[in-house]
């Protein structure tokens, strides 16, 4: 396999990705703007800070490396904020994105491993969600990322492009080594919210709706962890190369967890008490989202290392633990808060 760029490899999810291509002795350059990302989670390889609609920076990249394939994961992704500022969305996920694969046309690059989203499911009517579930996202983020598969699917008929879409449920969990973890500035997730809640005196986490239709009235999600994400990546990697064609993949463990459970889970993992407080809802969440990654599993070859919600929740843990305030950057740019 040649070098591999990977856009959003600063961030969260794009750093665990670097990392365990870089195990696996592959050439990683990500192209990450840093303004979530932290240029220290990019444990290795080329790091350029640059913009995916800066078609000049895209262009010295494609002309200076031999790039083969592109992981393209740099977006703004959080549903709520969506909700609020959808024309970023649109511009970020969508309109940039045209650029990055414009480039790739171009220069005859084929290859794209895509970070997609539970999102684009909407309110799914079947749960767990199947890979030909109804695309019906509720949210302007989702509305993106099906947007932006489209593109891709129309791109492999007019221009031969081998994609696979890795619809990722809810990513957690930290590098077991330690090195690298989740850092949001400001953090909304619910996992490192509540781990966050632990370690800031006065802090409370907001349960976001407990009137769903649920069993206990909170939201239920798949959580994932992260180097099981990661390493899907890898085998999407390896099936382009096989030529083994487009797909779109879900990325879930199969497991639904609703927040007072995340909340338990967390108690007991941590042996501390949670603080928390009712809140309303929180706009453009569906009730349920729960994973069925059988295709995956059985084209793929993908097993879920690390499956069980406690590993998850501890590995965050031993993160947040150990980076009370995040990545150093994080402290230096912008203070101890988030
Ligand atoms: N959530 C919550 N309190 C928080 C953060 C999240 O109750 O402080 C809920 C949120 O409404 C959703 C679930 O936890 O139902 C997972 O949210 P998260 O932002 O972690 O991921 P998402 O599912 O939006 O991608």
């Amino acid at each position: 396999m040649g070098k591999v760029l990977i856009t959003g490899g600063a961030g969260y999810i794009g750093s665990h990705v670097v990392k365990r291509l870089l195990e696996r002795g592959i050439e990683t350059i990500v192209l990450d703007n840093l303004q979530t990302g932290h240029r220290e989670a990019v444990v290795g390889g080329t790091c350029v800070q640059g913009d995916i609609g800066d078609e000049r920076i895209l262009q010295e990249i494609f002309a200076g490396h031999e790039i083969d394939s592109v992981i393209h994961m740099a977006a703004d992704c959080l549903v709520g904020d969506s909700t609020k500022a959808p024309l970023k969305y649109f511009n970020n996920n969508v309109n940039k994105s045209l650029r990055l694969l414009g480039e790739m046309v171009e220069r005859r690059v084929n290859k794209m491993v895509f970070s997609s989203s539970a999102a684009v499911y909407g309110n799914p009517s079947r749960v767990p969600i199947e890979e030909d579930s109804p695309a019906l996202p509720i949210n302007p983020y989702g509305e993106t990322k099906l947007i932006f598969e489209k593109i891709l699917e129309s791109c492999k008929i007019a221009h031969g492009l081998q994609y696979i879409s890795l619809r990722y449920f809810n990513a957690a969990g930290a590098d077991p080594d330690g090195l690298i973890g989740e850092d949001h500035h400001p953090e909304t997730h619910l996992i490192p919210t509540v781990l966050k809640a632990l370690l800031r005196k006065g802090r409370r986490v907001p349960i976001f709706g407990t009137d769903y239709d649920t069993p206990d009235g909170t939201c239920i999600r798949d959580y994932i962890h992260i180097v099981d994400i990661a390493d899907a990546h890898i085998l999407a990697l390896e099936a382009l190369h096989a030529g083994e064609g487009c797909d779109i993949f879900n990325l879930g463990n199969g497991n639904g967890f609703s927040v007072q459970q995340i909340i338990q889970a967390t108690s007991q993992v941590t042996g501390r008490t949670i603080p928390v407080m009712e809140s309303q809802r929180r706009p453009g969440d569906p009730p349920v989202l729960i994973a069925s990654s059988e295709k995956i599993r059985k084209r793929l070859g993908w097993i879920p290392q690390y499956g069980k919600l406690e590993e998850i929740i501890d590995t965050a843990w031993r993160w947040h633990r150990t980076h009370p305030h995040g990545f150093r950057s994080s402290v230096l740019k912008k203070g101890v808060g988030g």
